[in-house]
């Protein structure tokens, strides 16, 4: 940590929310003599160790790891401090978004997106996990939010972060088989695979679908792809590849969209206050927010392998053994795979109503009644005759 006497507002100024996780957030912030730009993650260090599981000493070798990280292609930490149960870390500030949303966002703008350019990609984020694996740090938690784009240029180097649940090998194991074997194994998770899916089409080269379980197969396989990447097919601009993406990002959205509103306090007070349901008992508005979190994923990696053809939607249930969660599952395919019903509203003498009550309350305004407050009366009539009123009394 840095020194205790220097705070960090005494060095930076803080600036706008760049994002939001559980327990952190992360905000642009000024250096106040330099002028340069930085990313700093606020971690809240009592909701974090709060959370069952988690301790100081989680955060200290999040710290201590990215410290020790210097290289090309992973984000660097430069500095931490501490205060007021604050852990502030700042990080070289970088300008593009995550690699799919750039990938999709430069393609929309008219460049090409080829085998070529997810080779390059590939290739930096390659170059950054073997200097990790040199340094006997396992990243383990490889997805596209964790490769950011340095900026909004095209030559942008693509850098490595998120490694929140990194760790350090003891050194007994560093350097086996079998610790690549594992990092190469997360790479291919079921979202790896989705970028892949428009080999079956030949949009993309046999060679760089290959399995993982070996380590050297997995190399010579990548070595060849990276190779081949001059050549002229390779050079294809991807549309499909693109289109799969753009459907993958909205995805992330949703879920980050339901994410944040589960864990702001709108979502909380009213919900528990006002419906007395069981969910209020639960105390700690984290534990409804990471359940939520949960499921989304769950949901979301589900929708992945079905769309992927690896697995039918009644496979993947059959495997889940958790009651609860296969009703919520089978809840959510319900939901998605309704189709609308036209709506008619019943037969109602609601205008007939509304009419009648508009007719008592013009006479009760001319008539002698003292004891009605004709202010009430207006009023009244006024909200009958709005727009939305005389609408929802025709349906
Ligand atoms: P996190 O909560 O760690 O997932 O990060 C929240 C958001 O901050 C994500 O959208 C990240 O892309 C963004 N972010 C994290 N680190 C940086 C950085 N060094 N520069 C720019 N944006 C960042």
């Amino acid at each position: 940590m840095a020194d205790d006497e220097v705070l960090f507002d005494d060095v930076y100024e803080l600036c706008e929310i760049i994002g939001k996780g559980p327990f952190s957030v992360v905000r642009k912030c000024i250096h106040r003599h330099t002028g340069q730009i930085f990313a700093v993650k606020i971690v809240d260090v009592a909701k974090f160790t709060s959370s069952p599981g988690l301790s100081t000493a989680d955060l200290k070798r999040e710290a201590t790891i990215c410290h020790m990280l210097k290289h090309p292609h992973i984000v660097e930490l430069l500095e931490t401090y501490s205060s007021e149960g604050m852990l502030y870390m700042v990080f070289e500030y970088m300008d593009g978004s995550d690699l799919c949303f750039e990938v999709v966002r430069r393609a929309t703008a008219g460049f090409v997106y080829s085998e070529a350019v997810a080779s390059h990609y590939m290739r930096q984020i390659l170059e950054a996990l073997r200097y990790c694996h040199e340094n006997d740090i396992i990243h383990r938690d490889l997805k596209p939010q964790c490769a950011l784009l340095a900026g909004k240029e095209n030559s942008a180097p693509v850098k490595l972060r998120g490694f929140g649940v990194a760790v350090q090998l003891p050194t007994s194991q560093s350097n086996g088989v079998a610790c690549y074997t594992t990092e190469y194994r997360q790479c291919l998770s079921p979202k790896g695979q989705l970028y892949l899916k428009a080999d079956s089409e030949g949009l993309i080269s046999s060679s760089c679908n290959f399995p993982f379980e070996d380590l050297t197969d997995a190399e010579d396989s990548l070595h060849k792809y990276l190779q081949d990447r001059d050549k002229g097919a390779a050079r294809i601009h991807l549309g499909d590849t693109i289109e799969e993406l753009k459907k993958f990002n909205a995805r992330r959205k949703l879920k980050d969209a339901v994410k944040a509103a589960v864990s702001s306090s709108k979502w909380h007070a009213p919900y528990s206050e006002a419906n007395g349901d069981n969910f209020s008992d639960v105390g700690d508005d984290e534990i409804t927010t990471g359940a939520v979190a949960e499921i989304v994923d769950c949901l979301d990696d589900i929708e992945i392998l079905e769309e992927s053809d690896r697995l039918l939607r009644s496979e993947v249930l059959n495997a889940v053994d958790d009651h609860r969660i296969r009703v919520i599952l089978e809840l959510y395919d319900r939901i998605s795979g309704r189709v609308p019903a036209p709506y008619r509203a019943p037969q109602t003498d609601a205008v007939q109503r509304a009419h009648d009550v508009e007719e008592i309350l013009r006479e009760a305004e001319h008539s002698a009644v003292r004891n009605i407050d004709r202010a009430d009366l207006r009023e009244l009539h006024e909200l009958l005759v709005q727009p939305h009123m005389r609408v929802s009394t025709l349906y």
